[in-house]
C-alpha cells in the first residue's frame, strides 16, 4: 500500500459513510441515540478536508493524522474508538511512502488492539469488535496464504459483513445499547455496520 492508495481508501470510506449515514443513524436510533451516521459523516468530512490540504510523506502519517482528526471531530463512543484504531494502525507501520501487506496486517491488528484496550469489548458484546475481529482474521489468513491485497481485502470485507449481520441476535454488553439489555437483540449494531463499510471500501478500491 502506498500513500495514494491509503488516501483513496479513506476517501472511499468518506463517500460510503456519507451515502449510508441515514441507514447508520436508523440502526443507532433503534438501540442507541441515533447519531452514529451523523457522527461518522462529520468525522470523515473532516478527514476529507485533511487529505485535500496535506502533503503526506508516509503511509503511517496518513492514518495517524486521520485518527487524530476523528478523535477531535467525532462526538460519541465511535470517534475515540475509530480514531484510536487509525492512529494505532499508522503508528504500527514502518515509515516511508510504501508498506508491505504483512505491515498492513500488523497495523490492522494494532488497530483492533487499540479498540479493545480503549473500549474493553470482547467478541459477542455487539460492538465494532464483532466485525473488526473476523475481518482481521480473514485478512491475516489470506496474507499468510500468499494472497495479494485485493483478495485479502475482499475476504476481510465479507467476514466483516457476516460479523455485522451476526450482531442482530446479540444482546449488547458495551456502549449505549447495553442500557437496553435484552431489548437490544433483534437489531444490527451500528458500529459493527460502519466497520463493515470501512473494510468494504478497501475491497472496492483495490478490486481488480
Ligand atoms: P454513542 O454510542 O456515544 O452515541 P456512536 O453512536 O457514534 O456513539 O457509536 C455507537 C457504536 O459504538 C456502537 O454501535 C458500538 O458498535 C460502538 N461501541 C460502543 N461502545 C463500544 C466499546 N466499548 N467497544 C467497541 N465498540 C463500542
Ligand atoms: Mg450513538
Amino acid at each position: 500500500m502506498d500513500v495514494t492508495l491509503a488516501i483513496t481508501w479513506l476517501r472511499a470510506v468518506a463517500d460510503s459513510v456519507a451515502a449510508d449515514a441515514d441507514e447508520l443513524t436508523k440502526l443507532d436510533s433503534a438501540i442507541g441515540d441515533g447519531d452514529h451516521g451523523v457522527n461518522l459523516r462529520r468525522g470523515f468530512t473532516a478527514v476529507t478536508a485533511l487529505l485535500d490540504g496535506t502533503e503526506f510523506t508516509g503511509v503511517g502519517d496518513v492514518f495517524v493524522r486521520t485518527g487524530g482528526t476523528l478523535i477531535s471531530k467525532v462526538g460519541g463512543a465511535s470517534g475515540p474508538l475509530y480514531g484510536s484504531a487509525f492512529r494505532a494502525l499508522g503508528k504500527a507501520l514502518p515509515p516511508g511512502p510504501v508498506v508491505t501487506l504483512p505491515d498492513l496486517a500488523g497495523g490492522l491488528r494494532a488497530g483492533l488492539d487499540a479498540v479493545s484496550a480503549l473500549g474493553g469489548a470482547i467478541p459477542g458484546d455487539k460492538t465494532i469488535v464483532d466485525a473488526y475481529r473476523p475481518a482481521l482474521a480473514a485478512f491475516e489468513e489470506a496474507v499468510i496464504g500468499g494472497a495479494a491485497l485485493p483478495e485479502a481485502a475482499a475476504g476481510a470485507a465479507r467476514a466483516a459483513g457476516d460479523g455485522a449481520r451476526a450482531t442482530i441476535s446479540l444482546t449488547a454488553r458495551k456502549g449505549r445499547a447495553s442500557y437496553l439489555g435484552e431489548r437490544s437483540a433483534g437489531h444490527q449494531d451500528p458500529g459493527a455496520t460502519s466497520t463493515w463499510l470501512i473494510f468494504q471500501a478497501l475491497a472496492d478500491v483495490t478490486a481488480p
